[in-house]
């Protein structure tokens, strides 16, 4: 064989391409250049030429946890790397090997079906699964880093493609090693280890609301389908109103600072997190500050859910940090505490 039938078939280039629907903010967006990619060996050569052009570039999953501006200058890497492979299986555990490109979603759904229950809290979570290392997606008291087995990257430092152990990656509280060192790893591959032992976590009011009556041992796909349809009726759904979901990270706090708002305030939302220090309910603390519903131009804060900010039509990126920050320095007035941005601003 020669090198030629070697060769990976190119990314597709897509030139000026427009980007509304793959943000969930809904913004008039264009990517510069936008690259399909839908296997690992695309990329080396892909890095080569940005490197040698002195491009700037970046990484685009679904558009879930992204404040895009109006135009993306050089490369968009659209991450389409599909599959899903169990690569072991045992008495103690199971191993799946998943593309970055699979809808996270659809993969939690399959590993059900497969009678691999595990991931059941994190259903209907948008994005994609290369993306769900980044922040350490996390809901109804579950998190990806539980079932992380370890992470295929290309480091575009070292320009060759590594492999992260779980310990390797630094999973924290809606952050990891990624998250922290930006624009460098392109995940290309997420190893999950399912362990075969499995116990509900139904901690979380609005599960506890659903099964403690009636069912108080529910299956995984009935949690499943709990959590659907809790977040259905929560959430604001992208393709109407476009949203990144929670707009900023629960705060955490020391039990010193918590001792002292808790005076002044004892209605205050929190809960332990880890040891002397507390996570605060960052909803309820916009909320107390009356911004619940409200609309400045194009884009406002949820009526159901102060956590989330949603474009109502026309808005831009430029509107949503503007709202942002003056959320952030109400907060800041009225609590003294600092409420961090949660999606990745490019
Ligand atoms: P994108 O938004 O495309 O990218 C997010 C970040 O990851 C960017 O910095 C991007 O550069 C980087 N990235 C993407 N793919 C890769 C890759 N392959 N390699 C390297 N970097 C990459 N999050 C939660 O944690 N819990 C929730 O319950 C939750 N609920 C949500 C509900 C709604 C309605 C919405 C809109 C969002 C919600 N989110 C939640 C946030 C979001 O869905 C997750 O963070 C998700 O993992 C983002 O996936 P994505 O593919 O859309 O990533
Ligand atoms: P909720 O159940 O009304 O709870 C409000 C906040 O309190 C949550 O942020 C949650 O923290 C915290 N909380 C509630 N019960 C808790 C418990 N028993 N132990 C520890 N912390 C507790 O939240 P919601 O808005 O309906 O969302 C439900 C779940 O989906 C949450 O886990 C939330 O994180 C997740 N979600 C995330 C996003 C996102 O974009 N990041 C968007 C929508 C929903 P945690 O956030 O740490 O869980």
């Amino acid at each position: 064989m020669n090198s030629a039938q070697n060769a990976p078939i190119p990314p597709k280039l897509m030139p000026n391409m427009a980007l509304k629907q793959r943000n969930t903010f809904g913004f008039e967006v264009y990517a510069e250049l936008a690259y399909e990619i839908s296997a690992a060996e695309q990329i080396p050569g892909l890095m080569q030429q940005i490197s040698e052009k002195k491009l700037p570039w970046r990484v685009l999953g679904g558009g879930s946890n992204v404040i895009l501006p109006r135009v993306l200058s050089g490369v968009t890497l659209l991450m389409n790397i599909p599959g899903h492979d169990i690569t072991q299986s045992n008495a103690n555990h199971t191993v799946i090997t998943v593309g970055a490109g699979v809808n996270w979603h659809d993969f939690v759904a399959w590993t059900l079906v497969q009678n691999l229950p595990g991931l059941e809290n994190l259903a209907l979570i948008p994005g994609t699964v290369g993306a769900a290392p980044i922040q350490n997606i996390g809901a109804y008291g579950a998190e990806i880093a539980d079932y992380i087995d370890s992470i295929e990257a290309f480091d575009s430092v070292a320009h060759a493609f590594v492999t992260l152990s779980k310990e390797a990656c630094h999973f924290a509280y809606r952050d990891s090693y990624f998250k922290q060192n930006p624009h460098r790893y392109i995940v290309t591959k997420v190893a999950f280890k399912i362990p075969q032992a499995w116990k509900p976590r139904l901690q979380y009011a609005d599960l506890v609301k659903q099964f403690s009556d009636t069912d108080p041992t529910p299956s995984a796909q009935e949690i499943f389908d709990a959590v659907c349809a809790i977040r259905s009726k929560k959430l604001p759904d992208p393709k109407v109103i476009g949203n990144a979901g929670s707009f900023f990270q629960n705060p955490i706090i020391s039990e010193a600072q918590y001792k002292h708002l808790i005076e002044q305030h004892p209605k205050l939302i929190s809960y332990p997190e880890g040891v002397g220090k507390r996570k605060l309910a960052a909803g309820w603390l916009i909320d107390q500050c009356g911004f619940k519903g409200q609309r400045i131009g194009p884009v406002g804060v949820y009526e159901n859910q102060a956590l989330v900010l949603v474009n109502h039509g026309d808005g831009t990126a430029e509107n949503i940090l503007q709202l942002a920050k003056s959320i952030q320095v109400k907060v800041q007035e009225v609590f003294g505490v600092e409420l961090e941005i949660e999606p990745n601003i490019f």
